[in-house]
């Protein structure tokens, strides 16, 4: 509606000032005009003063010139005019100017002839044709008789001054008569004359006065004519700009009118939308009410739900644990697996439902501690990856050396993330490997970059996956949760938390040929950086995909050898004696035995024999750990075994040992050992068994956990050997034997002499009285041992 009205009124604003251009050119016309009538006035002035002044010539040039301006501004007013009358009468005035210019012309004749002889001349003139006596003798002789010589001059002139004097004698009343009748003649003749040319003077700048009116006239016709013209061009042009007015009046009013129109359907459309979109805000807001209520009350659930699961699933975990080691058949072992996958999955999800809603409430925080990402990329990865990894992958890690410096972030939280994210490429990676490749980026500002990604070669995830994957409860596909687990909680945490931590994730993914997750967060150097040595940790090259198995009856050895051979990369099995190992065995596939030599039911030599008979294991390496003194490496060599190792041996030297046997490169072990000297100079020693945790506390009271529960077990057998008969002493010798490497290994100062001598005794001369009170004494220190071990761990 707008651009029509702009449009239309600008075009009746545009046909407006074309008239007034009309009148613009009627007003040059008028100007013209009265131009050429003062003109015209001067010229007739400048007439009468020609007339009137002897010098005719000079003022005659500027009367020429004054004519020549008035046909000029004709010649204009003939150019600027458009109309046939007005050029016509135009043509008409300079054809009158022409004439006058004619006249004047003759009339300047007139005085001219006039003036070119005298009267007296004229009469002279007159009088000489009429009678010779007016004949006139040209007195200057000089110039008559310049041909004559001086003297003849002189002579000649002279008879003529004679013969005048003679002449005059002769002149008589006759000839005077005569002479007054013809000048009376001619100067009546001269008289006529003159009036003629009076009259002819007079009729001259008469008509030249006629002329002048006539032109006057006419240019005063035009002149009328214009302003009539003007006039009837005013009377149109106002009745034009009036039907203008009109019309843009008219259409002003229309549009007004339509404007109005529009304007109350608008306001009526648009209050309609107002109330509805009140309406849509109210219930909105009420719905946001409820929806918040519902989010609260669905927190409060999740956190009583979660919170009351978490204290009795622990009590599960806890005493499947226990139930674990107590030496269950088959079956049981079976069930009890049920029993911890299900509680273990519980106790996940639960963890992962208050992590959700902890983000979602906004009360995780944030914390900001020293770390270096370096040990907490190898902890995690040794943490999640499961020892006995069943699929052989490859993980590959790839560090700079920045990231061995100290940083300030939250690691519980960067080791959270990177635990999910591990545990997925781990979940959905059959064949392959895992790589994870770490640095340390400059972010642009005085902060650090962590940088982490974690590639898999797994299934992959398709684009439209993609989209949703990072939203709570939501998986790959239906088939997911049926073929790998899981409830899709993992990524929507992992994503929340690093919003939390001012980072970013991004996915690339491939079906098919799997996932390549990255994830930045910001962190910043910390100010006290420790030496470099004295953190360092583990180094892990690669896992391989080698498989162990372990074999030894006593449980706390077989928590350390098992820690060992992890720490190597390699995966592995457990078992308790011989007659299990030779089932598990046929069952699966090793590349390496480790064996203990005195255990229940069959020891290591008879294993060894029953192994090399299957043609699966014949060139498998089998290596001998023994607690035993009286046997030689070579004895053991000879036997059939590739190597020995005597307990309590070093993890270095079962990491050196197995690295040569399977022809791998054998790790170094570093580490930070949190042990204190006040705790060196007791009567104990944990740091060897710290090297088998690879500075890892939580591993090491894991360690001391089932070597206390072994203990405690042993002593419960040694005091029923000590109260049988007069005591039992090959099951105290077999009791001390076993338990022996343990202790050594802890460096017990006072209890390792006492098992020695028990587990020797018959290299001693001791009766059974002193036997069974030196086992008490041993009984007695070992019980205080174990309660100071429990009270750490
Ligand atoms: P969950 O693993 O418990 O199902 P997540 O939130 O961790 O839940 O993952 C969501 C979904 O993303 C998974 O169900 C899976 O389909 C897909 N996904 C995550 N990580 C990977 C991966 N490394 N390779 C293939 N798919 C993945």
């Amino acid at each position: 509606m707008a651009v029509l009205s702009f449009w239309i009124i600008y075009s009746q604003l545009n046909n407006y000032t074309e008239s007034t251009k009309i009148k613009n050119e009627n007003n040059e016309k008028l100007v013209l005009v009265g131009e050429a009538i003062t003109r015209l006035y001067e010229a007739e002035s400048l007439t009468r003063n020609i007339i009137q002044t002897s010098n005719k010539n000079m003022k005659f040039q500027n009367y020429t010139a004054k004519v020549d301006s008035i046909i000029n501004t004709i010649d204009q007013l003939a150019y600027v005019s458009s109309d046939s009358v007005q050029i016509r009468k135009i043509d008409s005035i300079k054809i009158l100017v022409d004439n006058k210019n004619k006249n004047f012309a003759e009339l300047i004749d007139i005085y001219k002839q006039r003036n070119r002889k005298g009267t007296y001349q004229t009469a002279i003139d007159e009088l000489k044709k009429t009678n010779s006596n007016f004949e006139d003798y040209d007195t200057n002789y000089e110039k008559r008789f310049k041909d004559k010589s001086p003297d003849k001059r002189k002579l000649f002139s002279n008879v003529i001054e004679l013969l005048k004097k003679d002449n005059e004698k002769r002149l008589t009343n006759e000839t005077v008569e005569s002479l007054t009748n013809t000048v009376k003649e001619v100067l009546a003749e001269l008289e006529a004359k003159d009036r003629r040319y009076r009259y002819e003077i007079w009729y001259k700048e008469n008509k030249l006065l006629k002329n002048d009116q006539v032109i006057t006239q006419k240019l005063r016709d035009i002149l009328a004519h214009i302003e009539q013209n003007e006039r009837n061009e005013f009377k149109k042009r106002f009745q034009a700009s009036s039907e203008v007015m009109d019309k843009t009046f008219t259409f002003i009013i229309i549009i007004s009118a339509i404007s109005l129109v529009i304007a109350i359907i608008f306001i009526v459309l648009i209050t309609g939308d107002i109330s509805k979109s009140q309406k849509f805000r109210n219930e909105l807001e009420n719905e946001k009410t409820y929806t918040e209520s519902l989010l609260k009350t669905r927190e409060s659930l999740i956190n009583t739900v979660t919170h009351d699961l978490r204290s009795p699933l622990n009590t599960v975990i806890g005493y499947s644990d226990l139930l674990e080691k107590t030496g269950l058949n088959n079956k049981q072992k079976h069930y009890l697996g049920h029993l911890k996958k299900s509680s273990d999955y519980i106790l996940h999800l639960v963890n992962d439902l208050l992590d959700l809603s902890k983000l979602e409430a906004g009360r995780m925080v944030i914390e900001e501690l020293p770390f270096s990402p370096k040990k907490l990329i190898v902890n995690t990865i040794t943490s999640v990856m499961p020892v006995n990894d069943a699929k052989n992958l490859d993980i590959f890690i790839n560090t700079e050396k920045e990231l061995k410096k100290q940083y300030l972030g939250d690691p519980f939280r960067i080791k959270q993330v990177l635990t999910n994210l591990l545990n997925n490429a781990y979940k959905f990676t059959d064949v392959g490997s895992i790589t994870i490749d770490a640095e340390i980026t400059e972010n642009g500002l005085a902060e650090k970059e962590l940088k982490i990604s974690v590639k898999d070669t797994g299934i992959g995830i398709t684009k439209e996956q993609q989209k949703y994957i990072f939203e709570e409860f939501s998986q790959g596909d239906d088939d997911t949760e049926k073929k790998y687990g899981g409830f899709g909680l993992g990524l929507a945490i992992t994503k929340k938390i690093i919003k939390l931590l001012n980072g970013k994730i991004r996915l690339e993914s491939e079906p098919n040929k799997g996932s390549n997750f990255t994830f930045c967060i910001p962190i910043k150097l910390a100010k006290n950086q420790i030496p470099e040595e004295e953190h360092e940790v583990v180094k892990i090259k690669h896992f391989t995909n080698k498989k162990a198995l372990i074999v030894d009856d006593d449980l706390s050895q077989l928590d350390l050898t098992s820690e060992v051979v992890s720490l190597m990369g390699l995966s592995y099995d457990i078992c308790e004696n011989g007659l299990d190992a030779l089932e598990l065995l046929q069952k699966n596939n090793y590349d390496l035995i480790l064996t203990d030599i005195q255990m229940p039911k069959m020891d290591g030599f008879e294993l060894l024999k029953n192994v090399k008979e299957d043609s699966k294991y014949m060139d498998t390496p089998i290596i001998a750990l023994s607690g035993r003194t009286d046997t030689t490496a070579s004895e053991y060599e000879v036997a059939g075994f590739s190597s020995s190792l005597r307990k309590p041996y070093a993890p270095q030297a079962l990491i050196d040992l197995v690295a040569s046997v399977l022809k791998i490169d054998a790790p170094d072990i570093e580490y930070e050992n949190p042990i204190t000297d006040q705790e060196e100079e007791s009567d104990y020693s944990l740091s060897d068994l710290m090297l088998f945790a690879h500075g890892d506390s939580e591993s090491l009271y894991a360690i001391l956990e089932t070597f206390c529960d072994s203990t405690t077990d042993h002593i419960k057998e040694l005091k029923t050997a000590v109260a049988t008969n007069d005591g039992d002493l090959e099951q105290i010798k077999r009791l001390a034997h076993k338990m022996l490497p343990m202790f050594k290994q802890i460096k017990a100062k006072e209890i390792v002499p006492i098992l020695d001598t028990l587990e020797h005794l018959d290299n001693y001369e001791l009766n059974s009285e002193e036997v069974l009170s030196l086992t008490k004494e041993g009984i007695q220190k070992i019980e205080n041992l174990i309660d100071k071990l429990k009270v750490k761990h």
